[in-house]
């Protein structure tokens, strides 16, 4: 068993693992409407398209929701809590879910900017995760939203 939660890789979403091995963000996109998709899929959600193509995307998004684990619902995840699940729309159009590092979670806010990051977890496996992006860090407007909540 390995050291962490590893993700069922499908003949779908390979393409996705692969280019995150070489720190680039790949999604699918659809060939009759252009629209990206996330996650994998053999067809288009919008327009019900077969196929698709791969294509490099930004590696920007905002900020949509998060919460804070405190209780490892695994346990291999008992040394990594607390930890920041965030939702991302990126700059693409999809969401993504991933881990928010580098962030105190009481600075959070929806719509901050923020840029996905590679972390190689082993020789085989590189996953998404995000930080704040730059000219959040050094910006921040007023927060407009609510914020976590910790466990009594
Ligand atoms: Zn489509």
């Amino acid at each position: 068993m390995k050291k962490f939660l590893a993700p069922d890789i499908t003949a779908d979403s390979a393409p996705y693992w692969q280019a995150l091995k070489r720190h680039v963000l790949q999604l699918q996109q659809c060939a009759a409407c252009a629209g990206f998709r996330f996650p994998p899929l053999p067809s288009c959600p919008k327009c019900g398209a077969l196929g698709g193509q791969w294509v490099e995307t930004s590696l920007h998004g905002r900020l949509c929701s998060w919460t804070e684990i405190f209780h490892p619902l695994d346990p291999r995840l008992k040394d990594e809590v607390p930890f920041v699940l965030v939702l991302v729309d990126l700059d693409a159009g999809p969401r993504v879910s991933a881990r928010l590092v580098g962030a105190d979670p009481q600075a959070l806010r929806i719509g901050m900017r923020v840029t996905a990051r590679f972390d190689d977890l082993d020789d085989e496996l590189t996953i998404l995760n995000f930080e704040p992006a730059a000219a959040d860090a050094l910006d921040a407007p007023p927060s407009t939203t609510t914020t976590t909540r910790r466990p009594a």
